[in-house]
């Protein structure tokens, strides 16, 4: 494989395209669809400041700048900018990669380095050491100990995010992935069988709302498959900007459901979707394109893959609430599936269902920097909620984890009835056991 050309001052490995860099033409259509833009209104917290800055450290104009890593991790990747670029650029993933290069140009202190490295390449690519180590958070909730904690208003006292964090942590159950059956047969006429993908926050913090995709997916005539051996898609390690773990379970994983046959590999997870749908572009310097197109074909989120199948309505119970429903930005601007989860709520029997409001503008969860940036995060959260408190609903729909945890928590701090439930979930009502 003939090495590749060092683009200005980048390091070779994991660097931007420079194509990527170059088709701004600086309309500013994105900027309004920008929550860091539309928040500071700084012009190199926006896409188009993003993607100049990259584009001037890919010409050696600028160095690989302390601003540069600050818009890399401040940028949310919500791909807002990319459904609004009528060029087809990606500041998102320009950020993304450049994450990645924050790590080979600034590296961290050795202590947190190693710590870093430990979390990413030892344990979230293990699923049992994954599973144990939520072990410590199950028993300080069923001891009481969390009571105790958050009475004390103890955390009150350290940095804000770790209050938020303990606060956003739902009431924890054993993990899913060692309880679901390998195989789970259809019921009624089979209509096919699929893979299931179950992603790691989805089986540690949200297993019943896998369980319901189970359910669903088998009460809808499909077989379900569930292999065991398989890992973290690799989505924290592109947030955290280690590309080449996530290349290591992007094959694993491609190896093990290739191996399936089946129509489709189905995850409830918009954030695990967007990413399996990426590994074609992350193996590319691999080769197997044809094994790798197919496995793109093949994915598919629960709601994408029901509404292209049809969703069988006989028989399903009405579920009488009204309901809003919250796309999340993996799902929406990263797999441009947007109508579909629409359809399906709105074919629930006794559903009142109410358009949100900028459905699609990002909850400010994007995974680790609503810990990061807590006043940021916090100001995109407030405009979410507004517009879900004038939709009067009951049930605020949604279809990914960190998603669900930004908006639970929200609601919960400001004081609003909503309960927030995954579409898998809110089938599943309507589905009879
Ligand atoms: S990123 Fe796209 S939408 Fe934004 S200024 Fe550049 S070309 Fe226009
Ligand atoms: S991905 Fe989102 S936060 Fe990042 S530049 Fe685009 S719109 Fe802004």
């Amino acid at each position: 494989m003939a090495e590749k050309e060092k683009l200005g001052n980048f390091t070779r490995e994991d660097a931007p395209e420079y194509e990527d860099v170059l088709q701004c033409m600086r309309c500013g259509f994105c900027l309004p669809t920008c929550p860091t833009f539309v928040l500071t209104g700084r012009e190199r917290s926006s896409p188009r400041g993003r993607v100049a800055m990259a584009r001037a450290v890919a010409e050696g104009k600028l160095p690989f700048s302390e601003a540069m890593k600050e818009e890399a991790y401040f940028c949310l990747d919500c791909r807002a900018c990319t459904t609004a670029c009528p060029s087809g650029v990606k500041a998102g993933e320009v950020m993304e990669v450049c994450r990645s290069q924050v790590h080979q140009q600034q590296p961290l202190p050795k202590w947190q380095a190693g710590f870093r490295n430990f979390i990413l390449q030892k344990m979230l690519p293990d699923p049992n050491m994954l599973e144990i180590s939520m072990l410590p958070a199950r028993l300080y909730q069923k001891l009481g100990i969390q009571w105790l904690v958050r009475h004390s208003r103890l955390l009150k006292l350290g940095p804000e995010w770790m209050d938020k964090a303990e606060g956003m942590l739902p009431e924890l159950h054993p993990p899913l992935r060692p309880q679901l059956p390998d195989v789970v047969p259809a019921v009624g006429e089979q209509r096919g069988r699929v893979a299931f993908f179950l992603g790691c926050i989805m089986t540690l913090m949200y297993p019943e709302v896998s369980r319901q995709t189970v359910k669903v997916l088998t009460h809808q005539g499909f077989e379900v498959i569930t292999p065991k051996d398989q890992k973290c898609c690799g989505a924290p390690h592109l947030n955290e900007g280690d590309r080449s773990t996530t290349r290591s379970l992007a094959q694993h994983n491609l190896d093990l459901f290739m191996a399936l046959e089946v129509d489709a590999i189905v995850t409830d997870c918009a954030g695990c979707g967007a990413t399996l749908k990426e590994y074609e572009e992350l193996l590319e310097e691999v080769g197997e394109h044809d094994k790798l197109t197919a496995f793109r074909s093949k994915i598919k989120d629960v709601s994408e893959f029901l509404a292209e199948q049809g969703l069988r309505t006989a028989g399903l119970k009405p579920v009488d609430k009204i309901v809003t429903y919250h796309e999340p930005c993996h799902l929406c601007h990263a797999q441009g599936v947007s109508r579909q989860p629409r359809e399906l709520i709105k074919s629930i029997p006794g559903i009142d269902y109410r358009e949100l409001n900028e459905a699609s503008w990002c909850c400010g969860s994007a995974a680790t920097f609503s810990l990061k940036y807590t006043d940021e995060s916090q100001q995109i959260l407030d405009r979410k909620l507004d517009n879900v408190q004038l939709t009067g609903a009951e049930l605020l729909v949604t279809a990914n984890p960190g998603c669900h945890l930004q908006l639970a928590w929200g609601l919960k701090q400001a004081g609003m009835s909503q309960e927030v439930v995954h579409i898998s979930e809110l089938l599943g009502m309507a589905t009879p056991s």
